[in-house]
């Protein structure tokens, strides 16, 4: 079903004219075991959010563009109660944010969620906080890793926000449930309560296994691949 669902995106792609028909067979080789996994793209996590990360919002054009490039996409939220533990009134290092069924918690408005198969959310218990997305669970209770194995994908490409939180645990957390993972860092930005904390956690991922890699890099490496066959 899946590969049914990814041959009608070809197909739409290629009519639009910009890609060969050739490229999407390689495509299909090079990322059938990759998932593309949206971390918090969030309103609060955006300018004029409760939590606002400098330029959230520029990522958005960006995955929206990587999207169709894969199998699989899946999104993360940050899923709060009102009285939750991260928060300063209990003690936490954060204002109040993505409060559960808030507007704040919603996914960006130009976030284009057609190819989003999955839904995950983290830290909605009341006094527990988790930055990971391996932490949470979709609608019927699956951990994200039981989903991604029962894909059988193999390779994550990360996105979202903040880099120096929930991006970079969830990176730490893939590379220690064994997926290969990939970092793009043009679709991500941090929050930097210090100013190089952005830049610190990606020298962090990169130190424990994961690959930097640039937006363009991953929409030219099907090309690429197409034209080597
Ligand atoms: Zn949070």
């Amino acid at each position: 079903m899946r590969r049914d669902v990814f041959d009608s995106n070809l197909y739409s792609r290629s009519r639009r004219g910009y890609n060969p028909p050739t490229e999407g067979i390689e495509m299909r080789g090079e990322f059938l075991d990759a998932a593309l996994l949206l971390v918090d793209i969030q309103n609060d996590f955006c300018p004029g959010g409760a939590l606002a990360v400098s330029e959230g919002d520029r990522i958005v054009p960006t995955v929206n563009r990587l999207m169709p490039r894969f199998p699989l996409v899946i999104s993360t939220q940050d899923w709060h109660p009102a009285n939750h533990i991260s928060f300063k009134e209990r003690g936490g290092p954060w204002p109040p944010h993505c409060v559960q069924g808030t507007r704040g918690a919603e996914l960006h408005a130009d976030l284009k969620t057609g190819r989003i198969a999955h839904y995950f959310r983290k830290a909605s218990s009341a006094d527990r906080d988790d930055y990971s997305e391996f932490a949470g669970t979709d609608d019927r209770g699956r951990t994200l890793d039981e989903v991604l194995r029962s894909h059988n994908v193999t390779k994550l490409y990360v996105v979202g926000l903040a880099t120096d939180y929930c991006v970079l645990e969830t990176v730490l957390d893939g590379l220690k449930h064994g997926y290969e993972v990939n970092a793009v860092t043009d679709a991500m930005r941090a929050v930097n309560v210090n100013p190089a904390d952005g830049e610190l956690a990606l020298q962090k991922m990169a130190r424990s296994g994961a690959h930097l890699v640039t937006s363009d890099e991953v929409l030219n490496q099907a090309g690429s691949s197409a034209r080597a066959t």
